[in-house]
């Protein structure tokens, strides 16, 4: 978007997720402590993964978006984990190209899919963290760890708009680790939005402008 003129302080971080061998049954539900969150799967293993404290990789988007994301990182100074790069060909890395003619692949097409590896230190220590919480569990052993990137905004709100500055464009993304839950709600609205329908409900929230129209930087529930 910024190639076309459109500034919007996005970025996007890194969750570890872990899933472990059968174990027996803890609790049918989802559970979290501020160490790991967890939930028992189909095949008896548990899914792990560490509530809060994701990845940001430091680009040069990150470094732009800086002064937007202020009011999160006094609220939770340690919401975050900085790491210095992110991978190669991914959005914020250093020398992912941010410009290119109509005539050369965008940045996009050469990497279609993003698929960190995930941070095994962070696994191992999701795997102790939930052992020490059930010391009467066997031992608690990994069966597969993957990572994904998550697309977030300075105040953890999406943004669901129509583009003033690109007239025909719709922007729907900021989903903020709740794509899924939300995706049905915000496809119904971004569809009303894209045919030029009343989406049925107040945007006002999730307009991109508030980022730039001295509005106070109000933070949303983030879970
Ligand atoms: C670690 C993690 C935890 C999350 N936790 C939550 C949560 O607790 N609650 C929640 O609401 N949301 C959560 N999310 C967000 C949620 O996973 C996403 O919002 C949701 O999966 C997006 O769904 P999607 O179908 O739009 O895209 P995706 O799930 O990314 O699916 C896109 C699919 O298209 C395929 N694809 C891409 N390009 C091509 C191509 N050219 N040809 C063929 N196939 C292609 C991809 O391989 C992929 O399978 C989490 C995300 C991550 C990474």
């Amino acid at each position: 978007l910024r190639r076309h003129g459109v500034a919007m302080p996005q970025l996007s971080v890194r969750e570890n997720v872990a899933a472990t061998e059968p174990l027996p049954e803890i609790t049918r539900g989802a559970a979290a402590t501020r160490a790991v969150a967890f939930r028992r799967r189909e095949d008896g293993g548990y899914t792990l993964a560490p509530p809060g404290a994701p990845e940001l990789f430091v680009g040069p988007d990150a470094v732009r978006a800086f002064p937007h994301y202020l009011t999160q990182l006094r609220a939770d100074p340690l919401g975050q984990r900085l790491l210095p790069f992110a991978p190669r060909g991914f959005p914020d890395a250093w020398t992912t190209r941010r410009r290119w003619s109509d005539d050369e692949p965008s940045p996009f097409e050469r990497i279609r899919i993003l698929d960190p590896a995930p941070n095994m230190r962070r696994i191992r220590r999701l795997l102790q963290d939930f052992a020490a919480l059930y010391p009467e569990l066997p031992p608690v052993r990994l069966k597969r760890a993957w990572a994904g990137m998550i697309d977030t905004m300075p105040d953890i709100v999406p943004v669901v708009d129509r583009c003033a500055d690109l007239p025909g464009l719709i922007i729907g993304t900021g989903m903020s680790g709740h794509g899924f839950g939300i995706g049905p709600g915000m496809g119904e609205v971004l569809a009303a939005l894209a045919m030029d329908d009343d989406p049925g409900h107040d945007l006002t929230r999730f307009r991109l402008s508030r980022f730039r129209d001295g509005s106070p930087m109000r933070l949303g529930p983030n879970v």
